[in-house]
């Protein structure tokens, strides 16, 4: 059919620069290991931080649920698709994140996008750290508020944003938890000291930090204890909870008025019994089984130290996510792909995903992987590092 060759142009071009990337097929679950094309792999690319993708208690509580109450919900949330189980679970995770309430949306997506296009209005700023996730971003897209950017992490240019905003009827200052693509953490204690000199409020998203960073997961606010001073925290339950969605948590104030005004929540089905089942095992796999933490945590750190002494710069890395920097686009790419032949899925990431000259290989180490596997990965990574001269 005829009508979309400006599409092939762009892409045919997008592959003499290097950067077309076709989609990676698992052939198995989501483990320390997969099979792509036939081959088991060290994965290195997933977000399953405490491998509950496939723990036994989320998945028979998935096919309890199934069993019980079906495959689907048939409705969004405020016609028919409420079941006792969703509200059940928003209690718990309010109960687990120390909030009056909580909200679930299909995805962490969704929920920064419901929260930033609805929250605020035309008399009201937005302040947003220029490295947030592309979801914060489009959710700035849709709000009616004035918009504001700040260096990344930089506290003069936070403050500089602040003191130019004090006319605004209300100020919301908005920073990812973790930042996704280089694993640093954001100083929320200094953040939130600026937004109480200025009045502002602050919301945090843990996409992340959630299962990664505090006691028994509960994120970057409660990392720093910082329990009752930060207004807003958005969190998925997609990545280290193992399964899809995504929840604010936050006042019962805005809770309600998410679901009267939160557009992802008014007109988009809710989560199959499945998914919320699970979701509600994996919150009670997080306070009985701390140890996973323990073990994300010294993976992590046997990881970068392993990458670092080979000469790999791994940039400003505090957290599982530990970036190898390369700058080149086609460069990072041909790493992944080297990587692969070598045995490792670690995904290279370029533009626009991250800055032109900045791009890298981003692995992600879970608490299932052994010190064997992290010792081979290390070895792969110094033979394709070498062969590309990535490192001497
Ligand atoms: N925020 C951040 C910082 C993320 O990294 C992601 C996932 N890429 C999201 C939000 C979106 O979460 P979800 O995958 O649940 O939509």
């Amino acid at each position: 059919m005829k009508g979309f060759e400006y599409l092939q142009d762009e892409l045919d071009q997008m592959e003499q620069d290097g950067v077309y990337r076709s989609l990676v097929p698992l052939e198995t679950d989501q483990g320390a290991t997969v099979t792509i094309n036939a081959k088991k792999v060290i994965q290195l690319s997933s977000n399953n931080y405490l491998g509950l993708t496939t723990h036994p208690r989320l998945k028979l509580a998935a096919v309890r649920a199934a069993d019980q109450y079906g495959a689907g919900t048939g409705s969004v949330r405020t016609i028919a698709g409420t079941f006792t189980m969703h509200e059940q679970f928003e209690q718990e995770l309010a109960k687990f994140k120390h909030t009056e309430a909580a909200l679930v949306f299909q995805s962490g997506f969704t929920a920064n996008q419901a929260v930033l296009a609805s929250l605020l209005t035309k008399e009201d700023v937005v302040i947003s750290d220029e490295l947030n996730h592309a979801s914060i971003i489009d959710g700035i897209r849709l709000t009616k508020a004035a918009r504001k950017i700040y260096k990344h992490v930089d506290m003069n240019s936070l403050e500089e944003a602040l003191i130019e905003s004090k006319d605004y009827r209300k100020k919301l200052v908005v920073t990812d938890g973790v930042f996704s693509m280089d694993g640093n953490i954001a100083p929320l204690p200094e953040i939130v000291a600026l937004c109480e000199k200025y009045d502002a409020l602050i919301m945090v998203d843990d996409a992340h930090a959630s299962g990664v960073l505090g006691e028994n997961g509960r994120g970057t606010v409660n990392h720093f204890n910082l329990d009752d001073r930060v207004h807003i925290q958005v969190g998925t339950l997609s990545k280290a909870v193992g399964v899809l969605g995504g929840y604010v948590a936050s006042t019962r104030a805005v809770r309600e008025y998410l679901i009267h005004k939160g557009r992802p929540f008014l007109f988009s089905t809710s989560h199959p019994p499945t998914v919320t089942a699970a979701c509600q095992e994996a919150i009670q796999v997080l306070l009985d089984e701390p140890e996973r933490i323990e073990r994300l945590w010294f993976n992590a750190n046997y990881l970068k130290r392993g990458l670092e002494k080979l000469g790999f710069d791994t940039g400003i890395s505090e957290t599982p996510i530990t970036p190898v920097i390369v700058g080149d686009e086609k460069k990072a790419h041909e790493f992944s792909d080297k990587l692969l032949q070598y045995g490792v899925f670690a995904q290279g990431i370029a533009f626009p995903t991250v800055k032109k000259g900045q791009a890298r290989v981003r692995t992600i180490v879970t608490s299932e992987h052994t010190i064997d596997l992290l010792d081979q990965a290390l070895e792969a990574f110094e033979k394709a590092g070498k062969e590309l001269k990535i490192i001497k």
